[in-house]
């Protein structure tokens, strides 16, 4: 588990601190009273992640724990009573992270935000381009401070070839070419990218300032900070870019999953289906629809929220089964899974132990009995097809008895 130290010599405000990280966190959380204290931990533990400190400590009456924690290269959000300007500028020049001021709950909603990303920001890229070396320099050693893997591009060609293959939470773009072609460039790229998924920051540091920054914005940037500029500034503009991009990420996961299974959903299925149907077909491509049998009589005899646990058991069948597919909750009680195959029978063969595990486990793990019938097809010229050459042959299953998987080979038997 990850480390964070709290220094804090009130007490009962250390107490809320470590009380409110354990609430949102999996973190373990030591406390040090004093600056001894810090030191003696950060002697006997050398993992520690994040530290949240006090500015003054009884025996550190200016801020000398921060210094310490700079030397010991650990990313530090600092407390304090009161903010002005001078003190502002001072802690930030110590190289911390953020800071706090101790002013009520306001502090402690945004001590869990600045915490959520400083512990995930170490998942996150951010991209550098178009940037003279000194401004590069300057972002990497406040970027890291944050924690953020950092990639510079030293040819804008060598970026947007990447831009193809994966893309950052973060590019920040410099004003080192201002070159027609580079903002045509750049225009492209965002077409291929909206703004909410991959945010671009602007860094102008010329004397074109605001200027150039508004051309930025018209060419694809999100939003622009003009040189020079302090540490706290950089860190407000990309965390804001930072929660765009996963305000955007988290709407589009729920938009693409069944909340009652944890499955995609339909929507998503033919999303995929369409994208990388044509990919698929040229190895073999296979689809699997299932409809749990006389579905409506669990329903009735045990109520709904039984038929819900029955769906669910289901669904994480079918899932554990078929890893490395697209797996979806097609409709009601309906299922379906689709891929490409290299193997017919081992397809046919991972339905049938579908099939047979529902059949054998669904009245220990349920409480209730219950069977599938399942419908294979195989290599429709279009996704459409398949579906419903796997939805005839679940007819058939259907018609033919129930608890069984039909396909379309053994119709030619
Ligand atoms: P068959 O063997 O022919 O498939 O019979 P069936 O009873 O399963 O028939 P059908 O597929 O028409 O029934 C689907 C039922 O699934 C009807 C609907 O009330 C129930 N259902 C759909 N969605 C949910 C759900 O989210 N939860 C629960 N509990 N029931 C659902
Ligand atoms: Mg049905
Ligand atoms: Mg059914």
């Amino acid at each position: 588990m990850k480390k964070i130290l709290v220094i804090e010599d009130q007490k009962s405000m250390a107490l809320l601190l470590k009380q409110t990280i354990e609430r949102h966190f999996k973190l373990d959380v030591l406390v040090a009273y004093s600056l001894q204290e810090t030191r003696d931990y950060l002697a006997k533990h050398q993992d520690i992640t994040l530290a949240l400190s006090d500015l003054n400590l009884p025996d550190a009456p200016h801020g000398e724990s921060i210094s310490l924690l700079r030397e010991a290269h650990i990313t530090t959000v600092v407390l304090t009573a009161s903010l002005d300007d001078s003190l502002r500028q001072r802690i930030m020049q110590e190289r911390v992270a953020d800071f706090i001021v101790k002013d009520g709950p306001a502090a402690i909603n945004y001590l869990v935000r600045v915490l959520d990303l400083l512990l995930s920001n170490d998942q996150r890229e951010i991209w550098l381009a178009n940037l003279s070396d000194p401004l590069s320099r300057k972002l990497i050693g406040l970027l890291s401070i944050h924690r953020f893997k950092i990639r510079v591009f030293d040819q804008d060609s060598v970026l947007l070839k990447t831009l193809k293959r994966s893309f950052p939470s973060l590019l920040i773009v410099g004003d080192k070419n201002t070159e027609q072609r580079w903002f045509q460039q750049l225009s492209a790229v965002r077409s291929h990218f909206e703004f909410y998924q991959l945010p671009i920051l602007a860094c102008i540091e010329g004397e074109q300032g605001t200027s150039l920054a508004l051309k930025y914005m018209k060419y694809g940037a999100t939003d622009y900070i003009v040189a020079p500029f302090g540490a706290d500034e950089l860190y407000a503009r990309v965390n804001q870019s930072i929660d765009l991009q996963r305000t955007y990420q988290e709407i589009q996961l729920l938009s693409q999953t069944d909340s009652l299974t944890g499955l995609h959903n339909r929507r998503y299925f033919i999303e995929q289906g369409e994208k990388h149907y044509q990919a698929w077909l040229k190895k073999g491509v296979f689809c699997l629809l299932v409809d749990i049998d006389f579905f409506k009589k669990i329903n009735d005899q045990y109520g709904h929220p039984k038929g819900d646990d029955a769906i669910r058991f289901i669904a994480t069948t079918i899932k554990q089964i078929f890893e490395g597919f697209v797996v979806a909750r097609f409709g009601g009680e309906e299922f379906i899974v689709v891929g490409a195959y290299s193997s017919k029978q081992v397809i046919a063969e991972l339905a049938e132990r579908f099939r047979l595990g529902v059949e054998h486990a669904s009245q220990e793990k349920v409480g209730v009995a219950m069977t599938v019938s399942s419908g294979l097809a195989f290599d429709a010229p279009r996704f459409d097809k398949l579906i419903a050459q796997a939805d005839q042959q679940l007819y058939r299953a259907k018609s033919g008895g129930r608890n069984q998987l039909c396909q379309e080979d053994d119709e030619a038997r």
